[in-house]
């Protein structure tokens, strides 16, 4: 069965068969010796400036050392790196409730303060969990990266949402039927595999109430967004342990009212191959209403 994305376009092939073929089970593992950590805060004077700093200096975001885009370039850029624990070995699956709120919290504040900067056209904020999903450090971080270009995928995704609005007159994550890819869900958000995941296990989380940015959300909402998020982390990581995973979060700007904020959480099970690469074509080998049932029971 082949299915296309709704938000990307992107075409995903379900092949069911794929998901019996043997797998190594050899994981690459990231280790980084603690003395020499420059997330660690103990050597802070190893990492960059220090841009941001809350929660008694257990979240801080600092400029990237080895940027993607700086200043100086054509395309104009900014890069950070935010240390979401001062603490080497913790996870957000180790996160109390009040750790997860300011995580969650100095996220939408930085969206806030880049907000301000006219030549940014596009803000990505996403986490790379583990070496499988394109870490280059063991300490747990996320990265903020400001764009002076869309890129294609956020102009393809706009317009299908815009595209959607006008014919139905609601928003397409607003109209969606949950009922058999829900995974979870708090009073404020919604967990779910979604119906055309391009990614095993992908689930996304979503406000119930139409909002299109995280900026809109309040302290309440901040914090049962980390809730959502940690007990998502949990149901997969007793599903894989150890899971390297990617988390993404998507914003509509200020202006884009057709736009539902949500966050992506991709588990890197398999790898992306020839296959992928050349077509731009994805393989899932497990239904998305069978992978939100299974995590709904775990
Ligand atoms: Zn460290
Ligand atoms: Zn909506």
């Amino acid at each position: 069965m082949i299915k296309q994305n709704f938000l990307t376009g992107e075409y995903v092939i379900y092949s069911l068969e794929r998901f019996k073929r043997p797998q190594s089970n050899k994981k690459n593992i990231l280790t980084t010796p603690i003395d020499i950590c420059p997330f660690c805060i103990e050597n802070k004077h190893l990492a960059a400036n220090n841009i941001y700093t809350t929660f008694n200096e257990e979240i801080r975001i600092i400029d990237n050392k080895y940027p993607i885009l700086t200043n100086n370039d054509t395309n104009y850029g900014k890069h950070y790196v935010l240390i979401d624990t001062k603490d080497h070995y913790k996870n957000i699956i180790d996160f109390t409730d009040e750790h997860l709120f300011y995580l969650i919290k100095s996220i939408k504040e930085f969206f806030e303060i880049l907000s301000t900067d006219k030549n940014l056209k596009y803000v990505q904020v996403f986490k790379n969990q583990g070496q499988n999903a394109g870490a280059s450090q063991e300490h747990s971080h996320w990265q903020v990266l400001g764009l002076s270009t869309l890129p294609n995928k956020q102009k393809y995704m706009i317009n299908a949402l815009k595209k959607y609005e006008e014919e139905n007159e609601k928003c397409y994550f607003c109209s969606l039927d949950y009922s058999e890819n829900f995974v979870y869900e708090n009073k404020d958000f919604l967990a779910f595999c979604p119906e055309d995941s391009l990614y095993c296990y992908e689930v996304n989380i979503i406000p119930k109430k139409h909002i299109t940015n995280i900026i809109y959300l309040d302290d309440k909402m901040l914090k049962n967004l980390g809730v959502i998020l940690k007990k998502i982390l949990i149901k997969l990581n007793l599903m894989y342990n150890n899971l390297d995973y990617n988390i993404c979060l998507y914003n509509g700007l200020k202006s884009q009212e057709e736009y539902h904020f949500f966050i992506q959480i991709i588990p890197r099970v398999g790898n992306l191959g020839g296959f992928e690469f050349s077509t731009g074509m994805f393989v899932n080998s497990v239904l998305p209403t069978d992978a939100a049932k299974a995590l709904r029971n775990i």
